[in-house]
């Protein structure tokens, strides 16, 4: 038996046997040419028919999973098109004289190499599209046919990265999870995974790829992390326990649809998710979210190669308040910098990169890019119910400005005749101790609070939250942090505005009762916690 370590990205486990995910053509001939403009005609064809292929399977997710996820496709049909790219595998053919599968095997192995090695995680996962298109090409060019159509038993899918475009279309009843040796929380195919509710874990390394075979039986387990190889009987039952427990507990929580949030002494509270996607919306709504609380719009920034238009937010906000139909949506407007970087802003790089030019501040300093938004977010007003929430305020000076630029937009909108919610409700993310030691001057400005205990807890113990290190020296209980919140709590009441947390301790079922007694009016949390969160609240009494 042996276990290996990754990061987890959805927490399930799943046992069962390896289905080895090689979307290499297998060999990859190294022959030398001496044709070399015959072999980049061929290389050509192939292109042209690569790009046939991606726009077949764009229609085909299109109509499978929403633009969304189609998008992908498109994506790779501009990478197609990359004059770099092209200029290094044409290269490598007139000069070195390779022939074309090898020149894009060597091109891909390039482009590869320099993404993975870049600071930020979003370009880091892009090593997958420019491998996922070179492959597409070796494999037409090899004449192999794609190496999943194979796949008849239901299995745990590991690959040394997972392809965006073939994750899509894969036949899910064969799907028990998938592991990867590389790729990252942030990447399509972890997004995907989550969305999916797939266990999943990613970063085992190649040394474990390494030692996986076809058809071994192993024990993913997405809740740790973790990947067992030759598991020993005494794993094995305690795993096929957990699995049954797991099912189980599916059960009797999916019972909890329909039913309310409310204690078992009648307080009732708004249980809603985070999402960042059209996709993990729909999702939400599928675990019973009776709202959004937390609607990350900075992924659809990630998401582009270009600052997206105002009629791209627009129509994406729109499609978001007609699936949700009447359940409130809270948009959180950009919070761009930090962790999430964004090439094409082009950010200078920062000594303090969580304590610089992050969220609001960059809106402020960047006003045409926040009404931007602005305009989109009002526009979808006039279609359901949404909310407005600014990120990372930390003073009275920034909320007004906030707030100054959204009734400009406002204006701008009247001026155009174009429809809006008047009484669009705004909220602040109360994720700085400023914020919550100054809460009382802030909440007489806006309709509602949502405590952002991911950066609140960062900023009050002066712990990074990206760094794995202090782990160790983090305490999620923090007592400054639940002063934080119930002081936040009192200051909102007390001028009658609502308050949420929508921090990931939101989830965290140790503390509903203490948030409810609290007075919390909303949680908010990632989907497949909802019914659990829903539990502890209908389990919990706080007349005590
Ligand atoms: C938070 O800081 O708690 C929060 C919800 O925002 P994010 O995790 O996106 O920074
Ligand atoms: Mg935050």
């Amino acid at each position: 038996m042996r276990k290996w370590q990754g990061l987890g990205v959805f927490p399930k486990i799943a046992i069962g046997p390896v289905y080895v995910l090689s979307l290499r053509a297998s060999i990859i001939p190294t022959d030398k040419i001496s044709d070399t403009s015959a072999e980049i005609t061929r290389f050509e064809n192939a292109r042209t028919q690569a790009k046939a292929q991606l726009h077949d399977l764009y229609q085909q997710a299109l109509a499978q999973t929403g633009e969304e996820n189609a998008a992908i496709f498109e994506i790779h049909q501009m990478m197609l098109e990359d004059a770099d790219y092209l200029e290094s595998i044409n290269d490598f053919i007139k000069n070195e004289k390779y022939n074309a599968a090898y020149a894009v095997s060597k091109t891909s192995e390039k482009f590869a190499d320099l993404f993975s090695q870049m600071e930020d995680d979003y370009m880091k996962a892009r090593a997958a599209d420019v491998q996922d298109i070179s492959n597409r090409l070796i494999r037409i060019l090899c004449g192999k046919e794609d190496s999943l159509a194979p796949l008849q038993t239901p299995s745990i899918i590991i690959a040394e990265d997972l392809l965006p475009s073939q994750i899509l279309l894969f036949d899910e009843k064969y799907i028990l999870g998938f592991a990867t040796a590389k790729g990252s929380v942030n990447s399509h195919a972890s997004i995907l995974a989550r969305t999916k509710g797939l266990p999943a874990v990613v970063g085992l390394g190649m040394k474990w790829l390494d030692n996986c075979s076809n058809k071994q039986t192993v024990i993913l387990d997405g809740q740790k992390g973790t990947f067992i190889t030759e598991p020993d009987e005494t794993s094995l039952k305690q795993a096929k326990k957990m699995l049954l427990e797991q099912e189980e507990e599916s059960l009797q929580l999916a019972a909890l649809k329909g039913t309310p949030d409310k204690t078992k002494d009648g307080r009732e509270i708004k249980l809603y998710a985070n999402v960042g996607s059209l996709s993990e919306l729909k999702e939400a709504f599928n675990f019973d979210a009776r709202g959004i609380g937390l609607f990350r719009t900075e992924f659809l920034y990630l998401d582009h190669q270009d600052y997206p238009t105002e009629e791209t937010l627009f129509e994406t906000f729109k499609q978001a308040v007609q699936i949700a139909k009447d359940k409130l949506i809270i948009f959180r407007t950009l919070d761009i910098g930090a962790d999430k970087t964004v090439p094409y802003f082009n950010l200078p790089s920062e000594e303090n990169p969580a304590l610089g030019m992050r969220a609001i501040r960059l809106c402020l300093t960047n006003p045409q890019l926040f009404k931007t938004q602005l305009r989109a977010l009002l526009r979808a007003s006039a279609f359901g119910n949404i909310a407005i929430m600014y990120p990372m305020i930390s003073s009275l000076k920034e909320l007004e400005q906030a707030q100054n630029l959204l009734e400009e937009t406002k204006q701008e909108l009247i001026k155009e005749k174009i429809a809006f919610n008047k009484d669009i409700q705004t909220g602040i993310m109360i994720e700085t101790p400023a914020a919550a030691l100054v809460s009382e001057t802030l909440a007489p400005l806006v309709d509602f609070f949502s405590i952002g205990t991911n950066d609140l807890l960062q900023y009050t113990c002066a712990l990074d939250r990206q760094n794995s290190a202090l782990i160790p020296f983090t305490d999620l209980h923090h007592p400054a942090l639940l002063k934080l919140i119930k002081m936040t709590v009192d200051n909102a009441h007390s001028v009658g505005k609502w308050v949420g947390i929508c921090g990931e301790i939101a989830s965290d079922i140790s503390l509903t009762e203490t948030f409810l007694s609290m007075g919390i009016d909303e949680l908010s949390v990632a989907s497949p916690h909802i019914l659990r969160v829903r539990r502890a609240i209908q389990q919990a009494r706080i007349d005590k």
